[in-house]
């Protein structure tokens, strides 16, 4: 049986397909040969082979053709002694694409990715589809050729805008690159090792990344942390502890937020920030997400039933709960068996968390919210997300991120960030918590200013239910530092880095009765600010780190209502000059002092604030309250 060729009588050539025997007649034998035109069965095998090496919706070759073709390409680079690269690039965030825009649009958004990249290499070079939003590029370098110019190359080309059918839409790609045959010669190693660099390339963020022997280390190091908490949801390695979280009004507990701790053999303790990230990229977050819900809602029918109490628990929810999970299902399936009332459990998720998919997370989110689940915010204010947005959403609850906390006593931006957190939070009637607290300082500056909840470790560290449980039996409750509220008194701060002459202006101003406060240093003195409702601030202009008008740019943001004066030399008059056109200071007083004319001036000055803010000036309870001058 053979295959050949047959011409036409116009002279044009068809396949045939030609079966021969042989049949013996009486005499002789003779040869019987049938041909079978085969022209349509060939077109269909070659439609078959197309379709098994070539990518439908781009027509460039698809990952077997491409392996088969590194093969080929390094089997002649070996020959002619060439180097070969090959690049791996992914698309970043293209599932957003498909999400939102859906999958017709972002097909087509391939096809025109597909065909930037042909443009961005020679003919003799090979553009490939490897799957879903990822390309290979086979290069064949020139003595000298560096394969990072042809990666800027297609970097650049994918930064303009792509129109789907009037829909603009922008995109980066990570791009990682291996070298034939300097880091492999082994054309399957060479795309699993252009792999680990288009990772790396990945968590860096919109890069490229070449392909080093430590990413392999590293590499291997993440394929066994991933077994290892395989193995750990298998084995129930996980345990939650519990952070109390503390009403600012009365100091009592208002719950806990349930936080996610793995106990790896030989491991010890391992934090959520080192492995949370790997249960997300491997959709593992899922089911040990599910497992916290459980577990949390248990532990709150246990506290209710040992007549510990009733405490409402936060859970926090990934994305990917929400997005490959059944959330809803996961939370009423954990009410059902332990039989907890809703309103104990809380959810927290981030801003970029809704972002994920709007609307299902939307709908998802009501119903729980219809059972009475309450539903808040985590690391409010890192997001992009304004709150007309959140609005969309049923929440009752904002977090104010631990960043804002931090320096809230002494950095004016977080300090203004805070409140207008918590201001707009209370004009749409949801609660503030605020979160990483750790000292006396954040706590008051974050009462004076209204917020409702904190956590943090000035409260407690988050616990083992043992522990935290040994606490409750103890009846904890906050330690609130010095209350300033009940009957005002006039307060004043004096900061001065030179001992003596604070001890000198406290002799001096003491016999008028403040209670004054001193700091030897503009730092020491915010954190003071921070604790204690202070009315008018006097300090010296001359002090290392922080100067005087320094010290009092700040307050002035931070404390607005508190008086600010200023003592100072001839010599430094230009910056305090500057600072009082600022704003920033009410006095000014040359140095050396004179002390009878600086008492009246401060006495001046706390009549002034009693008059800026309607505060009844025999409300303050001070020494002089009898005097005629007052
Ligand atoms: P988060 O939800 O914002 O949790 C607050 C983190 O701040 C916790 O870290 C907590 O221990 C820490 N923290 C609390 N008070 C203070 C403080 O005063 N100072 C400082 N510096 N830190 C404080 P942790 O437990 O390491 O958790 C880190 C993150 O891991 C959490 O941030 C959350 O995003 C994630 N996570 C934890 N448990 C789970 C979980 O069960 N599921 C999911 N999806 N994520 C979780
Ligand atoms: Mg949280
Ligand atoms: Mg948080």
């Amino acid at each position: 049986e053979t295959t050949e060729s047959v011409r036409r009588k116009d002279g044009s050539e068809f396949p045939v397909e030609v079966h021969r025997h042989a049949q013996r007649s009486e005499t002789d034998w003779i040869v019987v040969a049938v041909m079978r035109d085969i022209t349509e069965r060939r077109a269909a095998e070659q439609r078959l082979h197309h379709l098994a090496h070539y990518d439908v919706l781009t027509g460039l070759p698809n990952r077997t053709l491409f392996s088969e073709t590194l093969k080929k390409t390094l089997t002649v680079a070996s020959d002619k002694q060439l180097d070969v690269a090959v690049l791996l690039l992914d698309l970043d965030h293209f599932k957003d694409v498909n999400d939102t825009l859906g999958h017709a649009l972002g097909d087509e958004m391939l096809g025109q990715l597909a065909d930037r990249l042909t443009g961005c290499v020679r003919i003799r070079d090979t553009v490939g589809r490897l799957g879903g939003d990822e390309f290979g590029v086979i290069l064949v370098l020139e003595s000298g050729q560096d394969a990072s110019l042809v990666a800027r190359q297609i970097r650049l080309a994918l930064r303009p805008p792509f129109d789907l059918h009037g829909h603009e839409v922008t995109t980066t790609a990570s791009v990682g690159i291996v070298v034939y045959p300097g880091d492999t010669t082994d054309p399957e190693a060479m795309l699993t090792y252009a792999d680990t660099a288009m990772y790396q390339a990945k968590q860096a963020g919109d890069t490229f990344r070449f392909f080093t022997a430590a990413m392999n280390t590293e590499m291997l190091a993440r394929l066994d942390l991933e077994t290892a908490l395989r193995r750990a949801v298998a084995n129930d390695e996980f345990v939650l502890h519990y952070q109390p979280k503390v009403h600012l009004g009365s100091g009592r507990i208002a719950g806990f937020e349930a936080l996610l701790r793995w106990q790896r053999p030989g491991h010890g303790l391992v934090s959520p920030a080192d492995f949370i990230p790997v249960l997300e990229e491997t959709g593992l977050i899922v089911t040990v997400g599910g497992w916290v819900v459980d577990t949390v809602c248990e532990q709150v029918g246990r506290w209710i039933r040992s007549g510990i109490g009733p405490f409402q628990v936060s859970v926090n929810v990934s994305a990917r709960q929400l997005i490959d999970g059944d959330l809803e299902a996961d939370v009423m399936g954990a009410l059902e068996t332990s039989r907890i009332p809703a309103e104990l459990l809380e959810l927290e998720l981030t801003e970029t968390s809704l972002m994920a998919n709007t609307d299902r997370t939307i709908a998802t989110l009501e119903k729980l919210k219809a059972l009475g689940v309450q539903i808040s915010i985590d690391d409010f204010g890192t997001g992009y997300s304004s709150l007309a947005y959140l609005r969309r959403f049923p929440i009752d609850k904002l977090k104010i991120d631990i960043v804002f906390i931090r320096d809230i006593t002494s950095s004016a931006d977080d300090a203004a960030i805070a409140r207008t957190i918590i201001r707009m939070a209370h004009s749409l009637k949801l609660d503030v918590i605020a979160e990483g607290v750790e000292t006396a300082g954040q706590l008051a500056y974050l009462r004076r200013h209204h917020c409702d909840q904190i956590q943090g470790y000035y409260v407690s560290r988050p616990l083992p239910v043992a522990q935290l449980e040994l606490l409750l039996a103890e009846g904890m409750r906050l330690q609130a530092p010095e209350d300033t509220d009940g009957a005002v008194h006039q307060t004043l701060l004096l900061v001065d880095d030179d001992d003596d002459i604070l001890g000198l202006l406290q002799g001096l101003l003491r016999q008028d009765g403040y209670r004054i406060l001193t700091a030897s240093s503009g730092g020491e003195a915010l954190e003071l600010l921070a604790l204690n409702e202070v009315h008018v601030v006097v300090c010296d202009q001359r002090m290392p780190v922080m100067t005087g008008s320094e010290f009092l740019d700040r307050v002035k943001d931070l404390h607005p209502d508190t008086l600010r004066i200023i003592l100072s030399g001839y010599s430094d008059l230009e910056s305090v000059i500057d600072a009082i056109n600022r704003g920033a200071i009410y006095r000014f007083y040359k140095k050396p002092w004179e002390g009878e004319s600086l008492r009246e001036n401060i006495r001046s000055a706390f009549r002034h604030y009693g008059l800026l803010h309607d505060l009844p000036v025999e409300g303050l309870r001070t020494a002089y309250e009898g005097r005629a001058t007052v």
